[in-house]
């Protein structure tokens, strides 16, 4: 059985698309069988997995409107050595159109039923938005992965995220919790990120990861190649940090 995340963080530019494509290039490289799914009509996370999203026949929008299944619309990317569910632009109609539908916070989970023998990881991009596209969500996951910067302001935005999860946890979906806070962008020799993290630390204990992406041009330059950052440049820091996570995830779904 798959187990489903969501990357999360209502703000935008924090590193959720990063983390995605990584954590999935880095759990494939460890044998794990990954779906991305790309929830966010920007389609970052289709597009730095090596798939074009102006050329996408079908995307995760038809799977929600439940005019294709997952297995027609996702595509393999041999790149990034995993499957990918895209998006593009059509995708922000979505959000409209469902409000209209039955079930319509529902219609993930149910798409992803199918494919629940084929994949050990489904990874989902959210947008930057707590919206019905981000309920969709996580509606159907196990788990939040919330990538989040050790800056003055990153605790303040999280309470909204906290609330909505716990609403979602009570009403949607009993299975949901957070599984951890990534920091992400780390830059060591500064003081005041040094301090958040120990804050970070002291206030949520054992969800924050123990793996630490630091900041690292190499992650950032990797989209523009059509590469998850594991896969452009390996022996970079950021490269390595992300497959130490994919490991520390792995041992993680151990114990859930
Ligand atoms: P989001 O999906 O939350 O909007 P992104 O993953 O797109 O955020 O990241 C925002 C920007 O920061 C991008 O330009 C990305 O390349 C860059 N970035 C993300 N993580 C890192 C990192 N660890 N080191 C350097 N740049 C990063
Ligand atoms: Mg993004």
């Amino acid at each position: 059985m798959a187990k489903i995340f969501c990357i999360a963080n209502q703000k935008g530019g924090v590193g959720k698309t990063t983390t995605t494509v990584n954590l999935a290039a880095g759990l494939a490289k460890v044998g794990q069988r990954v779906l991305v799914v790309d929830l966010d009509p920007q389609g970052n996370a289709t597009m730095g997995s090596g798939i074009d999203k102006r050329a996408l026949e079908l995307s995760i929008y038809d799977v929600l409107l439940e005019s294709s299944s997952v297995l027609e619309a996702k595509q393999h990317s041999d790149k990034a050595g995993y499957d990918v569910l895209g998006a593009n632009r059509e995708l922000a109609g979505a959000e409209v159109e469902l409000v209209e539908l039955e079930r319509r916070e529902r219609r993930l989970k149910a798409a992803l039923a199918s494919v629940d023998k084929d994949y050990d990881f489904v990874l989902i991009d959210c947008p930057p938005s707590l919206s019905m596209l981000t309920l969709n969500g996580l509606c159907c996951a196990h788990g939040v992965i919330v990538p989040m910067q050790c800056e003055y302001f990153a605790l303040e935005g999280l309470s909204d995220l906290v609330n909505t999860i716990k609403q979602v946890h009570a009403n949607l979906n009993a299975d949901l919790q957070i599984i951890g806070l990534l920091r992400v962008m780390f830059d060591p020799r500064i003081t005041l990120q040094n301090q958040v993290s120990d804050q970070l630390k002291a206030h949520f204990g054992d969800k924050v990861f123990d793996t630490v992406i630091p900041r690292n041009v190499r992650l950032a330059e990797a989209p523009s190649y059509g590469l998850p950052g594991v896969v452009f440049d390996p022996s970079s820091k950021g490269a390595q940090a992300f497959v130490e996570f994919a490991r520390e995830m792995v041992r993680r779904i151990e114990t859930m």
